[in-house]
């Protein structure tokens, strides 16, 4: 299991990892991001694309 952190503080809800990883990264209503804190270990690819993506590099994954 992948554990996904995100730094609030960092993030700008640009939603560059929302393309990445459309079903874990989302901007809601009012544009702030939410995200899936746990995900399979297949979704790894996926998730280490979005973290490259994020012009903050807010994304943090644990395994
Ligand atoms: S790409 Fe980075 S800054 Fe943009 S919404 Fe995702 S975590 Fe936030």
């Amino acid at each position: 299991m992948i554990t996904i952190s995100v730094d609030t503080n960092a993030c700008n809800n640009y939603g560059q990892c929302c393309f990445e990883a459309e079903d874990i990264f989302a901007l809601d209503d009012d544009g702030t991001l939410q995200f899936v804190p746990q995900a399979d270990d297949s979704r790894l690819d996926e998730l280490e694309n979005a973290a490259d993506a994020c012009p903050m590099q807010a994304i943090t994954l644990n395994r």
